[in-house]
């Protein structure tokens, strides 16, 4: 399940008891009841009757919110490590460029800290201002 998309499964429209949601998005009623509690999770109707019900608008804008917080966006020589869970540079020596086809490429190389082999989409028209991102001191890139 790719937890970046699932505010796309709650409906705007749509009163949401505490279990529900909790089995619309797989999680523990645990959890979200510690969003609740814990993360500013807003979203009550009704909070003086059980059961709670909740707004899936709130629940949406408050997922979105919460997922924006979480980015950690890469400079332009970084790579997003997921085994660092962070942006990292790649180590020069394992730099490579693979083409997919005639107008689409890919960058891969190893992160600096962990090893785990990075990858970057990218295109044609872009390589060389990427190899001098990503792989400065190449004795062949002219950008040198
Ligand atoms: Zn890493």
């Amino acid at each position: 399940m790719s937890l970046s998309k699932d505010y796309q499964r709650v409906r705007s429209h749509r009163p949401y008891t505490i279990v529900t949601l909790a089995e619309l998005l797989e999680v523990n009623p645990a959890t979200i009841r510690r969003w609740i509690k814990l993360h500013g999770l807003d979203m009550a109707i009704t909070n003086t009757r059980r059961p709670i019900i909740l707004n899936g608008a709130k629940i949406k804008d408050w997922m979105k919110a919460r997922q924006v917080a979480k980015r950690q966006p890469c400079a332009p020589n970084e790579m997003y490590c997921v085994r660092c869970k962070s942006p990292r540079q790649i180590m020069v020596e394992t730099f490579q460029i693979i083409q997919r086809n005639a107008s689409k490429l890919s960058v891969k190389g190893e992160c600096e800290v962990c090893g785990l082999t990075l990858q970057r989409f990218g295109s044609v028209a872009n390589r060389a201002a990427l190899e001098a991102v990503f792989c400065p001191k190449r004795p062949d890139n002219p950008a040198a």
